[in-house]
């Protein structure tokens, strides 16, 4: 089959009418950072944030247009309000990120990213428990599920459908097991392949933290997409971090993924809190036998080199797999079990790290002094 061109694409999406504006999309400029991969076609609509919430039908729209031409297997288009960055005054990353934070999340006491190098060594699985551990404490706890490549928090939460609006402008988070949440995965379909530039990313990312009505929160919880390029490290930028937890298994932190990650941080001034080792033994389910299939310890030793913390080791074991996957995280399903209480050592530590970063925050603020 022909593959599709661009050409094709935005004469096609120029019979697309923004009503509102009484003009096509293309004319108005609104179509941004087109992609298109062997008939899979990705873009962003930016409009401005306050029209966002009622511009769904018109991605619906210019998704269906897109994908009715020939050749084109899939459309994903997303909404933007992404800004132009602001002139000069970008200042240090720290900085940055602080004033940013003040304006996308302003009703949020502390965010702590969940990072890993690569995919699959269970982020999201540790993002849900810790959460869940630190609710358990009695904090109010969100989770933002960044991963906006593949997003895992709605079967994660075992949440369903799609996020309501009381005031036609934001969107309420779910919630279930006391935990709000808002991921893409409620905003898109699963099967969409996500192919979206790194700028695209960046604007639906501050879309699910500014559009939201996030409500008063002590810690929200931001489950990074995997790896540590580029990419995530504008992502760590943008997200207003009071520090990062990074998963590893035992193997991968001798790859050095876990060292990455550390320098990515680092890069931006967020402060590492520790090390995860997940997968770090095998339980075994019927004799309780443990062993150390992917030589465990590791973290520790090498967090110990990297001069960061060892926040706790989980072991491979079915029933974490298993309520995770199902919906209901094992610190919620079996509170009392030995891997809850793994998680709920994690989540303490992690507490008293916020603690910490928020009061040396606070002492070094500076002082309005009135004469
Ligand atoms: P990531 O977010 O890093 O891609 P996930 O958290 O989605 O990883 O985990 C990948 C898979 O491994 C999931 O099916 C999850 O349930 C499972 N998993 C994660 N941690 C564990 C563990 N400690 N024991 C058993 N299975 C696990």
């Amino acid at each position: 089959m022909a593959q599709v061109t661009e050409q094709q694409i935005m004469s096609a999406l120029s019979q697309v009418l923004d009503e509102e504006k009484g003009q096509d999309i293309v004319s108005l400029g609104m179509v941004t950072g087109l992609k298109v991969q062997q008939g899979h076609v990705a873009f962003a609509i930016q409009v401005e944030p306050e029209r966002g919430p009622r511009l769904e039908p018109l991605r619906k729209k210019a998704e269906q247009t897109v994908h009715a031409l020939p050749g084109v297997l899939t459309a994903t288009v997303v909404l933007t309000a992404d800004r132009p960055a602001p002139q000069g005054g970008e200042g240090g990353p720290a900085t940055g990120a602080s004033r940013r934070g003040a304006d996308l999340l302003p009703t949020v006491g502390a965010i702590i990213a969940v990072a890993s190098g690569k995919g699959g060594v269970g982020k999201s699985t540790t993002t849900v428990n810790l959460a869940l551990a630190l609710a358990a404490r009695g904090r109010r706890v969100g989770i933002l599920d960044a991963d906006i490549y593949g997003p895992s928090m709605p079967r994660m939460l075992g949440i369903a459908g799609q996020p309501s609006s009381s005031d036609g402008r934001r969107l309420n988070p779910m919630d279930n097991h006391g935990i709000k949440c808002m991921s893409m995965g409620f905003l898109v379909e699963e099967e969409t392949p996500i192919i979206w530039r790194g700028p695209m990313v960046i604007g639906a990312l501050e879309q699910l933290m500014r559009d939201v009505d996030w409500g008063d929160l002590d810690v929200m919880v931001v489950d990074m997409p995997p790896g540590t390029g580029d990419a995530q490290l504008t992502m760590a930028q943008r997200v207003p971090l009071t520090g990062a937890v990074i998963v590893s298994t035992p193997q991968d932190i001798a790859l050095a993924d876990a060292r990455k990650g550390l320098n990515m941080f680092r890069k931006v001034n967020v402060p590492v809190f520790g090390i995860v080792e997940n997968m770090s033994y095998f339980a075994c389910p019927h004799c309780g036998e443990r062993t150390d299939i992917f030589s465990h310890g590791g973290a520790r030793e090498e967090a110990a080199i990297l001069g960061v913390d060892c926040l706790g080791e989980i072991p491979l074991d079915i029933s974490i797999r298993e309520t995770s996957d199902g919906g209901h995280p094992i610190v919620v399903s079996n509170p009392e079990s030995a891997h809850a209480k793994a998680y709920l050592e994690i989540g303490d530590r992690v507490q008293a790290k916020i603690d910490q970063v928020l009061a040396e925050r606070q002492a070094s603020a500076p002082r309005i002094v009135i004469q």
